[in-house]
């Protein structure tokens, strides 16, 4: 083992006992006050890297909430650190690391502390983003403590940031994102690996639509016939939406909820479903708007007395693995072969804000964070092993590009 390796390995408790105080914080994509506590965290946990740090306001967003009520909503700040070694120019390519802080257990969730165990000697932490993601930003600190201590920090020219609003699909930091690739070369997102220790390869494109139907409220005994069912309307449209499913391979439409009604004896004036979609390709992504465009057409029906609307769309596009991002590939898994980790990859059919950063331009790797399964349930859990391993990758990959 080199001077290098054993560092890592040798920090593999103390990065542990840090990720279980960053994860015993709920940050919740919902709960601001949770998600203000992590933001000040991490920027005490970034600060021995004594860069130059700066934070982004984050723009509002609005949402129909299942009354039909269009409300803004907010979320905290993107964070940044930014490292120009003093022998770089502006003509050094700069590469972007980056995850997001906030997790899927809200404030509600009875899923809140880490707690260890063991399978076969294998030793493991279960606990709220312990890999998605909040894993991979302890991966991603301690590679840049790595690259500090042993590469030649003068021509280093890194950025990272941290965004608050990924598990939600972005909807704040999509313009922060727009803003700033430009300015990258190449991006190392730290989404947790598959269980198997492969790297994500394609992501497919997902979106939500939101489907408003307005009827006409009716008392069910004595006005019955003057009521506009919006229940009713609405189910016959969940009926044509959910025939879209199978017409492409790649597509995939989930009805995944519904709401409308409320007193038994009165005829539902509103109806509101939020439908799921999933996507491969740039063709794909067209025919399902097209589609989705075509059914709001047919259904609505003011002659009738319903009103259709649909709203919301496709908010991450597909991934796929192109000429810009190839010669990326190729690095990784001749990095990754250097130090004897997996070089595997796999499709998966979950987008991150990889997707995103791919349709701005900006060619990434997005699984850079560490090995464990079960994310987005009260399973989820880290393989304590794979925490000094990834960020001795990383830290290798950075090696790779500015040595
Ligand atoms: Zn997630």
């Amino acid at each position: 083992m080199n001077e290098m390796q054993a560092w890592f390995h040798n920090s593999q408790s103390q990065m542990a006992s840090e990720l279980e105080s960053l994860c015993n914080i709920c940050s919740g994509s919902d709960h601001l006050p949770g998600l203000l506590n992590v933001a000040s965290w991490l920027k005490q946990y970034l600060a021995d890297l004594e860069w130059e740090s700066r934070e982004y306001n984050l723009p509002t967003w609005s949402v129909v909430d299942d009354s039909g009520v269009r409300t803004e909503q907010q979320t905290h700040k993107a964070l940044r650190w930014d490292w120009d070694g003093e022998q770089t120019t502006n003509a050094t390519p700069r590469m972007l690391m980056s995850i997001h802080y906030d997790t899927v257990y809200g404030v509600n969730s009875p899923f809140q502390k880490c707690t260890r165990f063991s399978v076969d000697g294998d030793e493991r932490m279960r606990g709220p983003g312990v890999i998605d993601a909040k894993g991979g930003i302890v991966v991603m600190k301690w590679a840049l403590l790595g690259a500090m201590k042993f590469l030649d920090k003068k021509r280093l020219r890194i950025s990272v940031i941290l965004t608050p609003d990924e598990e939600i699909g972005s909807p704040a930091t999509k313009s922060l994102w727009q803003a700033v690739a430009p300015e990258f070369s190449f991006a190392m997102l730290y989404e947790p690996t598959l269980p198997d220790g492969s790297f994500v390869s394609e992501r497919k494109g997902t979106g939500t639509f939101t489907v408003i139907v307005h009827g006409k409220a009716a008392h069910a005994g004595r006005n019955f016939d003057a009521g506009r069912n919006a229940i009713l309307h609405a189910s016959k449209i969940a009926v044509a939406i959910n025939e879209l499913n199978g017409v492409h391979k790649g597509v995939t439409v989930n009805i995944g909820r519904i709401r409308g009604g409320d007193a038994v004896n009165v005829v539902p004036d509103l109806c509101v479903m939020r439908v799921n979609v999933r996507v491969t390709n740039a063709m794909e992504q067209k025919w399902i708007e097209a589609e989705m465009a075509r059914i709001q057409k047919e259904w609505d029906k003011p002659e009738l007395g319903f009103r259709v609307e649909v709203e919301g769309g496709i908010f991450a596009q597909p991934k796929t693995i192109d000429d810009s991002v190839m010669p990326w590939i190729k690095r990784t898994e001749a990095v990754a072969k250097s130090i004897g980790e997996s070089v595997l990859w796999k499709p998966s059919g979950g987008a991150s804000d990889g997707n995103k950063l791919a349709a701005l331009g900006l060619p990434n790797v997005d699984t850079f964070g560490p090995e464990g399964d079960l994310l987005h349930s009260d399973q989820e859990w880290v393989r304590l092993s794979s925490l000094p391993r990834k960020a001795h990758l990383s830290c290798k990959m950075l090696q790779s590009m500015f040595e």
